[in-house]
């Protein structure tokens, strides 16, 4: 593989997770809010470099549209004999119109049958609020959808469950009345957002942290208009870039890794792909942190302002 031995982290139900995933969430349509649509197999095929490239873990969910795509470069890449099921850390995750309890296996057993999979490695709640499929908000407690996901366990669909933009008085909320804690919290990190008081708890409770946008407003074509600097071309950022012969995007992302995060970064690039898992052979001195540390502003790339009236919207209204 094109960078083999990605060291993996423990989970606290005693599994393992590669330090670094692939994100394979198209976006946003330009000017809009709807998804870009999925029109071609780009997915398929990144995700099928991306094994070639050494990645073990890929990252959807039941809303990206993207599952069946997966399961095709899966089971090729399986037939191919160029991976086993059990060296792949598959992750999905359960859409807000799925929160009923009862709804929780069988929308899992869904995104299964499109990945043409037995078990996904990782089921997360893909956000705490809920909503019917035209948008009605509803008040399903996300203790209750807690509760579906412990079964999804149980049957062995999922190997490991966990939830996805919690914010800390939801997490803390779910770890003090469930009996079993998250294996894993899904949050944007990335310079502009470092999440110091989420992945503080995360350390105290043992939950492992995935960074989504893990490039954040780096990429100009990304960048909202109030979005705070570093760009692709800071110049600080460049001359540490240098030094290690990588680019400002490895950079960033091993900064990531060095907080203990799990990046998922997507592209359906090939270069970009390959250039974003070959971050394990430099390491930052404790200055260079300091100053990507320096350049976290609190400032979300993925606010969906939609949600803002439901009682459970995780973030900081505006
Ligand atoms: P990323 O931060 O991963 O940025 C993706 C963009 O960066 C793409 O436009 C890609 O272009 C570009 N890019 C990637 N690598 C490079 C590189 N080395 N140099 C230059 N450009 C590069 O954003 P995402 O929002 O996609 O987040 C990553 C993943 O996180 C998602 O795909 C999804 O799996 C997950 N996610 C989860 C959310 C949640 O609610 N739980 C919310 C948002 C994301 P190109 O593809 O053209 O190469």
């Amino acid at each position: 593989a094109w960078c083999s031995g990605i060291p993996k982290i423990k989970l606290n139900d005693g599994r393992e997770i590669p330090s670094i995933g692939f994100g394979t969430w198209l976006g946003i349509a330009k000017g809009g809010q709807s998804l870009e649509p999925v029109v071609d197999d780009s997915v398929q095929k990144a995700v099928e470099w991306a094994i070639d490239a050494g990645y073990r873990h890929i990252d959807t969910a039941s809303i990206y549209d993207t599952e069946e795509q997966i399961g095709r470069a899966i089971k090729n890449k399986i037939d191919s004999g160029v991976v086993k099921r059990e060296d792949l850390f598959i992750a999905t995750k359960l859409w807000n119109d799925a929160h009923a309890r009862n709804e929780v296996v069988p929308a899992l057993r869904e995104s299964l049958r499109k990945m043409g999979l037995d078990y996904v490695d990782l089921f997360l709640i893909h956000w705490p609020l809920g909503h019917s499929t035209n948008m009605t908000f509803n008040n399903i407690d996300y203790l209750d959808t807690w509760q579906g996901m412990i079964e999804a366990r149980d049957l062995g669909l999922a190997k490991s469950i966990g939830v996805s933009n919690f914010n800390k008085e939801q997490l803390d909320r779910l770890v003090t009345s469930s009996k079993v804690v998250p294996a894993s919290l899904q949050i944007e990190v990335n310079l502009n957002l470092q999440q110091p008081a989420l992945r503080e708890y995360c350390k105290e409770k043992n939950i492992s942290v995935t960074g989504y946008t893990p490039f954040g407003s780096l990429f100009p074509n990304r960048a909202g208009p109030n979005a705070p600097p570093p760009r692709f071309n800071d110049p600080a950022l460049v001359e540490i870039a240098k030094k290690y012969n990588k680019s400002v995007p490895q950079v960033a992302l091993r900064y990531l890794v060095e907080l203990g995060v799990i990046p998922i970064p997507k592209s359906t690039t090939m270069a970009r792909l390959r250039q974003n898992i070959d971050i394990f052979d430099f390491e930052l001195s404790q200055a260079e942190r300091d100053l990507l540390k320096s350049y976290d502003r609190g400032y979300r790339s993925v606010e969906l302002k939609l949600w803002q009236q439901h009682p459970y919207y995780p973030f900081e209204k505006n």
